[in-house]
């Protein structure tokens, strides 16, 4: 019978790798512990209606990346692509906004778009984000886009680009998208077919386009910064003095549009010089309209979030944290019961014991030892037993003691 692969775009996570994703993980709850976000965890489906409402129809993720599937009782449900419109969903559903202050969550986990899988991109992807709600000051948004890159950095990620944009409101985007979806017209022969369908449903994303010959065309289309309402330009401009203050540096990308919809004012993206074509380590910015069109209060929100196998890319020279691993050796099987209570007492401890339980002698038990690179294994054989000891013998160098089983864990604890 032929073996069965894992679906295309999904990867399977174990060691040593999965060392650097627990490093992560533990980096991330701690980092955004000290600025009072907790975590939110939300269901790895919800009904469709969620994300094309909350990212907008329009967008390359609802219209083509979504997995969407019928259940049993007929109800459209899809795979969460992304996470921000769950979390808006959870904190409506539940009445978060009055119970939990400051509004601030992070989140870690799975999220699924049926994009063409290479290195660096998966169908099945994790993503950390954060989201900030009921707070419109700009300094909020500096604050939320210092954390993304002082995270990096204390990660060790040091080779960053962090651009930024704003995407104007509502107030001043549909005059813009006028201006633009105008400039797209009278290009649109010169356009590939896809960003031609763009200029009526969404002209903004013609911006995203990759073909060369439209991203030429589009770097001469006008950009949303010449048009920006007073209330947006006043608070961009208070973003990048903030994060001046907190010594920032950043490129202004005037295209900088993000592939979803609910954004408004801030928008931003940090790269890494150091991977190839999928570059994009986070992305986020404000949606001050989102949670009122999910149905919730007219309240802000701002956010990020970032792809973690790209950040692991960068994490996997990591040395794994060694444990001293304890090998469990017995001369005879008539001493299981001292081997099996002698792990027991060890694990309790807090050391990691592995106990052989097949080997027949303990030359086969030290080459186990070794394979599994134990630090030491501790033999139990007749005078060990009668005596109330334990013999130790250090895998490295192969050096024997012999010891009061009662001063076992002090010299563990001496014996690093
Ligand atoms: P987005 O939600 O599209 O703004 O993406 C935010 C971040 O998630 C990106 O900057 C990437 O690091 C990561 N990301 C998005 N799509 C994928 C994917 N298909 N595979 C891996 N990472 C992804």
């Amino acid at each position: 019978m032929s073996a069965i692969q894992a679906p295309k775009g999904t990867r399977d996570i174990f060691a040593p790798e999965v060392h650097a994703w627990q490093h992560l993980e533990a980096a991330i709850r701690d980092y955004y512990g000290r600025y009072l976000y907790q975590e939110i965890r939300t269901p790895l489906f919800e009904h469709s209606e969620l994300f094309s409402r909350g990212i907008g129809e329009q967008t390359e993720v609802v219209q083509k990346e979504m997995y969407t599937f019928r259940d049993k009782a007929d109800r459209s449900l899809t795979l969460r692509p992304e996470n921000t419109a769950s979390v808006v969903r959870a904190a409506i559903e539940h009445n978060l906004f009055e119970a939990l202050a400051p509004l601030r969550f992070f989140y870690i986990g799975p999220m699924f778009r049926y994009d063409k899988p290479q290195k660096g991109r998966y169908r099945q992807f994790h993503q950390f984000g954060v989201e900030v709600f009921a707070d419109d000051a700009p300094q909020v948004d500096a604050e939320v886009i210092f954390s993304a890159v002082d995270f990096l950095r204390r990660l060790g990620i040091a080779q960053v680009q962090l651009e930024l944009n704003s995407v104007g409101c509502p107030n001043c985007r549909p005059a813009y998208l006028k201006v633009l979806r105008q400039a797209a017209q009278d290009r649109s022969a010169d356009l590939c077919e896809d960003c031609r369908r763009k200029i009526d449903s969404n002209p903004l994303r013609i911006f995203d386009c990759k073909q060369h010959a439209c991203s030429g065309i589009a770097a001469s289309f006008p950009v949303i910064g010449d048009h920006l309402c007073p209330e947006c330009r006043e608070h961009f401009a208070a973003v990048r003095e903030t994060l001046s203050w907190m010594n920032v540096p950043f490129l202004l990308n005037p295209r900088l549009v993000r592939g979803l919809d609910y954004y408004t004012k801030t928008a931003f993206e940090v790269t890494s010089g150091q991977l190839g074509a999928q570059n994009a380590l986070l992305g986020g910015g404000r949606y001050n309209d989102l949670i009122r069109e999910l149905g919730g209060p007219d309240m802000a929100g701002i956010g990020f979030a970032a792809g973690m196998e790209r950040l692991v890319l960068h994490l996997e020279h990591l040395a794994a944290p060694r444990p001293k691993v304890l090998f469990v050796a017995t001369a005879d099987p008539r001493w299981l019961a001292h081997a099996v209570q002698l792990a027991q007492v060890l694990r309790s401890e807090g050391h990691p014991v592995y106990v052989d339980y097949q080997s027949k002698n303990l030359k086969k038990q030290f080459k186990k030892a070794d394979r599994i690179a134990a630090a030491f294994t501790l033999v139990l054989a007749e005078d060990e037993v009668r005596d109330g000891a334990v013999s130790v013998k250090n895998m490295a160098t192969q050096e024997q003691v012999k010891i009061p089983l009662k001063d076992l864990n002090a010299w563990l604890k001496q014996n690093p």
